[in-house]
């Protein structure tokens, strides 16, 4: 699998203060998994296209590891927003305004 098959699936993260390359694959349960475009070998998903060109993912595992067809991604939860979604954003308690009302 190369890199440039991946790049055809690339979307766009639509979170606010994202927008980071991501991509979709298929977990054996079926579910659709976002996963980070660029390769990682930090990430701890496996993913290879099968015959039909559908991205496949598969956490990998001590017995199970990283097989030569695969290439190893992040899952996108894991990375999304990061750091605007955490350091960048002002959280105001609703009851302050009304905790400042005095007798
Ligand atoms: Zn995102």
């Amino acid at each position: 699998m190369s890199q440039l098959f991946l790049e055809r699936l690339a979307v766009t993260c639509g979170r606010a203060g994202c927008g980071a390359r991501i991509f979709f694959a298929r977990t054996a349960a079926g579910k659709a998994m976002p996963l980070d475009l660029e390769q990682d070998v930090a990430g701890n998903v496996a993913v290879h296209v099968d015959g039909a060109g559908r991205a496949q993912a598969r956490i990998v595992s001590a017995d199970l590891p990283c097989a030569t067809h695969e290439h190893l991604h992040l899952p996108h939860f894991a990375t999304c927003g990061k750091p605007a979604s955490t350091k960048g954003q002002v959280v105001v308690p609703i009851y302050k305004a009304r905790a400042k009302r005095q007798r």
